[in-house]
């Protein structure tokens, strides 16, 4: 099998590039290698775990999202063979290509949390990161009875940073409405040193932190999970060594590692050392691979210090489709994309802060007023105005 450009994944990277490029390239002979026959708007997992949305409200099939004239392969990369422009599929096939995209998503390691697979969706221990489990996620936030609830982040890079405090603060709410937050202690575990990244954002999150009550506890990086004792257990880092701490729980909210996918982290498109080492190498302004002229990447799968949001695909996806016509038409790639990432930061129903930011964790807001007050229009921004953004615009490589 052969096609002049070949896109890694058909997520919110894969098919925003391809919309872009088939049409600045109209005869161009394009595939989207992608195995799932579902296409998610993760955004909404977050709603669908605080029960806002259904899970269903989130899941469209593949087939609607892909573009007309690109030829999609239903399989799944297994390796990549950069020096001789070359992929290989779970069933044995090759692809060659003139033109690689690389963005198949991150990869969620549930197993690097000892007894977390065993333990997740029963018993109180649940995750947003994942379509079934978000469903789960409320179902266990509706029926918490009182007692211990934590919520954690692990120490890696994560999809949309603000996740695991946005489920916090919905859940936290619902705890009020039910009436059992008074016998409840509501506590955040986080692998990060910092509350958030930028500073305007870190200062409007302190004040919500504190009017919750919340307990944050930095530097405590979730490794165990002992089911049947209701126990987590965190190493925690101080300047003496690390430390295990465990506690009790009565609701464990989990947000697990993440990493590069396996055939990524074993190719030689990815970062071979540094603190990123295992991500997809890209220049970060123009998203090119360094050694291989011929190879793009985009989304959660680049070794950037972007926040890994698909607000950031947004800005990304015309970088790598400007900057490949121009790769094939040999002129200069003068398309740059400065780190721009979007947290909407969700603090209860009707309240939202919506962070924006770039490379340099500068506040880069798209409104004339305060971004960093929570607001009743940015909520329904999130609720409404970027899923029709999504499905409507961003996909089809209009906006
Ligand atoms: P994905 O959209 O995950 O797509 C990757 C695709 O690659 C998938 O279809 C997958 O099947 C495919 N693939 C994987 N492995 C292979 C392989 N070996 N071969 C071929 N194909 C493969 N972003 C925001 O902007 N705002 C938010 O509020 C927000 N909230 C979020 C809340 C949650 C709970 C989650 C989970 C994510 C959230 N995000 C948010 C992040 C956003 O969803 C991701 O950043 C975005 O989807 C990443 O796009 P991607 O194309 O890189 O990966």
């Amino acid at each position: 099998m052969r096609h002049q450009i070949v896109i890694i994944g058909g997520g919110s990277g894969g098919i925003s590039v391809a919309s872009r490029l088939k049409r600045q390239l109209r005869n161009a002979d394009i595939a989207i290698i992608e195995p799932s026959e579902k296409h998610y708007y993760q955004p909404y997992w977050t709603l669908v775990g605080a029960g806002i949305v259904p899970k269903e409200a989130s899941e469209r099939s593949e087939a609607s999202v892909m573009p007309t004239g690109i030829t999609w392969i239903r399989n799944r990369v297994q390796d990549i063979d950069a020096d001789h422009n070359q992929v290989m599929l779970a069933t044995g096939e090759t692809v060659d290509y003139d033109y690689l995209v690389v963005t198949p998503g991150l990869q969620i390691d549930w197993d690097k949390v000892q007894g977390l697979k065993e333990a997740l969706g029963h018993d109180g221990v649940c995750s947003i990161y994942d379509y079934q489990q978000a469903e789960k996620t409320w179902e266990m936030v509706r029926a918490f009875k009182g007692g211990h609830a934590i919520f954690t982040a692990p120490a890696t890079p994560i999809k949309c940073g603000g996740a695991p405090q946005k489920i916090m603060f919905l859940a936290e709410e619902t705890f009020v409405t039910k009436g059992v937050r008074e016998r409840s202690q509501v506590s955040f575990y986080t692998g990060g040193g910092v509350i958030f990244g930028v500073k305007v954002y870190a200062d409007a999150l302190q004040k919500v932190a504190d009017r919750k009550k919340l307990d944050y506890r930095f530097k405590h990086d979730l490794k165990a999970i002992h089911a049947e004792r209701k126990e987590a257990v965190f190493c925690r880092t101080t300047d003496a060594g690390i430390e295990e701490v465990t506690v009790s729980y009565d609701l464990l909210h989990v947000v697990p590692p993440m990493s590069a996918p396996d055939f990524v982290k074993r190719s030689t498109v990815a970062l071979q050392d540094g603190p990123l080492k295992g991500w997809m190498a890209v220049d970060h302004s123009t998203l090119q691979h360094p050694t291989y002229a011929n190879v793009f990447g985009l989304g959660d799968v680049i070794g950037t210090p972007n926040a890994k949001t698909g607000a950031a695909i947004r800005k990304q996806a015309p970088t790598v489709a400007d900057n490949l016509v121009a790769q094939i038409k040999g002129a200069a790639l003068t398309h740059t994309y400065n780190g721009y990432g979007s947290c909407p930061l969700v603090t209860g129903r009707g309240k939202l802060i919506l962070a924006e930011f770039n490379y340099k964790n500068e506040a880069t807001p798209s409104f004339p007023f305060n971004q960093a007050k929570e607001r009743y229009d940015m909520y329904m921004l999130k609720r409404h105005g970027l899923p029709f953004l999504y499905w409507n615009l961003m996909l089809k490589g209009l906006a």
